[in-house]
């Protein structure tokens, strides 16, 4: 099933993907959807490159070459004035060649804006002056689409990137695949989206998938990864506008006049979830959780955030200072009063439990158990990442991994000193905090660099910021990317660490959910075939638990929350037999299922180790 989703997925987001060029440059959908007859396809094509070739072009037609339909991007460039003027003469060019070869400018989409200048080259200036007289019949005011067929625009007005800055837009993150010469440019990060849509759709995702569900939970376009995007077009156009008036023929009044500090923006990011599903769904690789990320830093510069982001957004901060008074704070977490006002400072939704600290941290119990017993593994050959999470508020999940790795004889150890890949401030926006954090870490982490080892990271999205964001907000420090690629999960420690190592057999089916980070950065394929050796049969489900992070917990989400859950996760949870074993490798998915449910979900780490537990118990 695997295999054929792949397949299927390459013929789905053709129309996204042919938008890169296999170097990364940009390509257009400005010649669209011609057809000829079927007879005249292979002359069609031979003169189409050529001409193509004559102006300097690239592209890659495909399309239902049976019918003798092509659609094919073009590498115009639409940005500056001589790369305009060329796609007016190549646009007028094929017109003439399509009509030649006894073809049609439009073989399933219309003509439109694009093409409808270009009409009397096939029907004959007459014809067309007719279709306008008849128009006017019965639109005598000209109010029905004005400039469209009847008396068209020119097909270069109108254009949609002639209002966006011409210069790079400062940014923190550094985009390394979004404009010319290694990136930076979050104009053409944003001019990714290419309208297809993928990213609108409902109903259960096929597999693993997970964009976009914020969309699927509200079904506003807003609230889609395309609304998203379009809203920061505007937000960029907006700036242009402001900067130099206007820039392109046909620009109309900027929607968005504030730039950064624009409230339509940030309500429209407001119910992203960063769950990075678009980042590997969508065809042309939107990374809305980035671009979120790099609004909010700019939207709250210099001024007050929202109590969540200093509340969750530090999380790392708080959990360490109310570890020593866990037994107190946890006892009083449980007073309703109490729990009810530490939500009200917190910006935490109501209707949420807060989790309890553990009062002994994972470092802790690793330290203070390698000192007291003679080590089974004298020399660690993995370095095991206390995340925040696995750290104070499920460090079981911890001691499992441990138990695991030890019995398939891989010795581990944490780092010295205080490390953090910085989520919870990416996911807020605080990014100068995030880069000083991930600065420190990587100082801390300098010994383990140079030892070259792996870094076994058990909350997947801690180690999908290590793998993505890390690098990509300190692309000047080598060792960011260093880091990035020593990052494994534990599923893949275990196959690259220890591949002879049988996993105890468990021989029951699973229910739950891949992680969305996990599905979108990190990959699980060392999870299922882990998940096989193990005797766990099934799929697990694809979307996103809707808590992610800091995002369900947030005051005003609590709805959005759980409706997310209910598109893929309970559902799944419900129709597993009773036997099932709920596994949820991250935190925010474990915390969500125990909120909504009265399941027990758990970390593949603690199961496997609960039945290593169970062998050596046997007699
Ligand atoms: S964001 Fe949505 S509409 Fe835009 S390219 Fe991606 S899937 Fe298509
Ligand atoms: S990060 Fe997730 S919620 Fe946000 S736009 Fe992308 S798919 Fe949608």
């Amino acid at each position: 099933p695997a295999g054929m989703r792949a397949l299927w997925r390459v013929r789905e987001d053709a129309a996204g993907t042919a938008t890169r060029m296999p170097d990364g440059s940009e390509a257009w959908p400005g010649w669209e959807d011609c057809a000829v007859p079927p007879a005249r396809l292979g002359a069609y094509l031979r003169d189409f490159r050529a001409l193509l070739a004559q102006h300097g072009l690239r592209g890659t037609p495909y399309g239902h070459f049976g019918d003798g339909c092509i659609h094919v991007r073009i590498d115009f460039d639409l940005l500056g004035e001589d790369g305009v003027r060329r796609f007016r003469r190549f646009s007028e060019e094929t017109a003439a060649l399509v009509v030649a070869h006894g073809g049609s400018l439009s073989g399933e989409h219309g003509d439109g804006l694009a093409r409808a200048e270009l009409l009397p080259a096939m029907y004959g200036p007459e014809l067309v002056a007719l279709f306008g007289r008849f128009k006017d019949v019965w639109d005598p005011a000209g109010g029905m689409n004005p400039g469209v067929l009847a008396r068209p625009a020119r097909l270069d007005e109108n254009l949609r990137f002639a209002v966006l800055p011409r210069e790079p837009v400062d940014v923190v993150f550094a985009y390394p695949h979004d404009g010319p010469g290694g990136g930076g440019d979050f104009s053409a990060a944003v001019r990714r989206c290419v309208g297809v849509a993928k990213c609108r759709v409902a109903g259960p995702n096929e597999g693993a998938g997970v964009m976009c569900p914020s969309f699927r939970a509200t079904g506003e376009e807003r609230h889609s990864t395309r609304g998203r995007a379009r809203l920061l077009h505007e937000m960029l156009a907006g700036r242009a506008g402001q900067a130099g008036g206007p820039v392109g023929r046909g620009v109309t009044d900027p929607v968005v006049t504030d730039g950064w500090r624009s409230t339509e923006v940030r309500d429209a990011l407001d119910l992203c979830l960063s769950c990075k599903g678009c980042r590997s769904d969508c065809p042309v690789g939107v990374d809305m959780a980035t671009y979120k990320a790099e609004f909010l830093h700019h939207h709250y510069r210099g001024r007050l955030r929202p109590a969540a982001h200093y509340a969750m957004g530090r999380l790392p901060v708080w959990l360490r200072a109310a570890t020593p008074f866990a037994r107190v704070l946890n006892a009083a977490a449980r007073v309703p009063m109490l729990a009810a006002l530490a939500k009200r400072a917190g910006g935490i939704a109501r209707e949420r439990t807060l989790p309890a600290l553990a009062p002994e941290t994972f470092t802790h119990w690793l330290r203070g158990r390698q000192a007291s017993e003679a080590p089974a593994h004298s020399t660690p050959r993995v370095t095991l990442w206390p995340d925040t999470f696995t750290e104070h508020l499920a460090p079981e999940v911890g001691r499992a991994a441990v138990r695991v790795l030890e019995a398939a004889a891989i010795g581990c150890a944490v780092p010295e000193g205080r490390v953090c890949c910085g989520l919870t401030y990416v996911s807020t926006g605080q990014l100068d905090q995030a880069r000083k954090v991930m600065r420190r870490t990587l100082d801390h982490m300098q010994p383990v660099l140079d030892a070259g080892g792996p870094v076994t990271v058990l909350e997947p999205s801690c180690a999908a910021t290590l793998t993505t964001d890390l690098p990509e907000l300190l692309p000047d420090d080598p060792r960011a990317s260093q880091l990035a690629a020593a990052v494994r999960t534990f599923a893949q420690t275990l196959e690259e660490q220890a591949p002879a190592w049988t996993p105890p057999h468990l021989n029951r089916p699973v229910t739950g959910q891949t992680h969305c980070h996990q599905h979108a950065v990190l990959g699980d394929e060392a999870d299922r075939g882990l998940r096989e050796r193990a005797g766990l049969t099934g799929e697990l489900s694809g979307g996103c638990c809707g808590l992610a992070g800091n995002f369900g917990f947030e005051r005003g989400h609590y709805e959005v929350s759980t409706a997310v859950a209910e598109d893929e996760l309970l559902p799944a949870v419900r129709s597993a037999p009773p036997e099932a074993e709920l596994l949820a490798d991250g935190f925010s998915c474990r915390t969500q299922l125990t909120h909504l449910t009265a399941h027990h979900p758990r970390h593949l780490a603690e199961v496997l180790a609960e039945a290593l537990d169970q062998r050596s118990e046997e007699p």
